[in-house]
């Protein structure tokens, strides 16, 4: 994909994002641990996951630190909708949102979310079962 960076503390400004320590999303965002970025504006950023469930596997996250969606607000309502447009415009700049693309977000320990900075995951390029397991 021809947009994409590996970012890295040399080429990315600090940010002044809501932040949390030892959060692996915080440190992707700052540059702090590599990640293969996809897409980057000012309130979201979406990369590679680095275990693909799916020929197309991204991440999309706010900038801000927010745990889970369980602790979103009617603040964050723009935000949320901003991730899910996203979402979608990944799937279509990869050519696979017409044979249908999944958009996931996992929150809390029992529905499977590991890393405690929400994000959506962005699956395509294969069919899927429903339910989910
Ligand atoms: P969840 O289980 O919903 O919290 O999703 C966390 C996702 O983060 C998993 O799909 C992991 O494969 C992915 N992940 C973990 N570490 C990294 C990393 N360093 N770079 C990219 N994705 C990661
Ligand atoms: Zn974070």
């Amino acid at each position: 994909m021809p947009n994409e960076t590996t970012s890295s503390p040399s080429n990315l400004p600090p940010a002044p994002h809501a932040s949390k320590a030892d959060c692996l999303f915080c440190k992707i965002r700052d540059g702090q641990i590599p990640a293969t970025v996809v897409h980057r504006d000012d309130r979201v950023l979406a990369f590679k996951d680095i275990g693909p469930k799916a020929p197309l596997h991204q991440l999309v996250i706010p900038l801000d630190h927010i745990e889970t969606l369980a602790e979103a607000d009617p603040a964050h309502e723009a935000l949320l909708g901003h991730l899910m447009l996203t979402a979608a415009k990944l799937a279509r700049d990869a050519g696979l949102s017409d044979k249908g693309f999944r958009v996931v977000m996992n929150s809390g320990v029992g529905a499977g979310q590991t890393v405690f900075h929400l994000h959506l995951h962005v699956l395509a390029g294969r069919s899927f079962g429903w339910p989910p397991g």
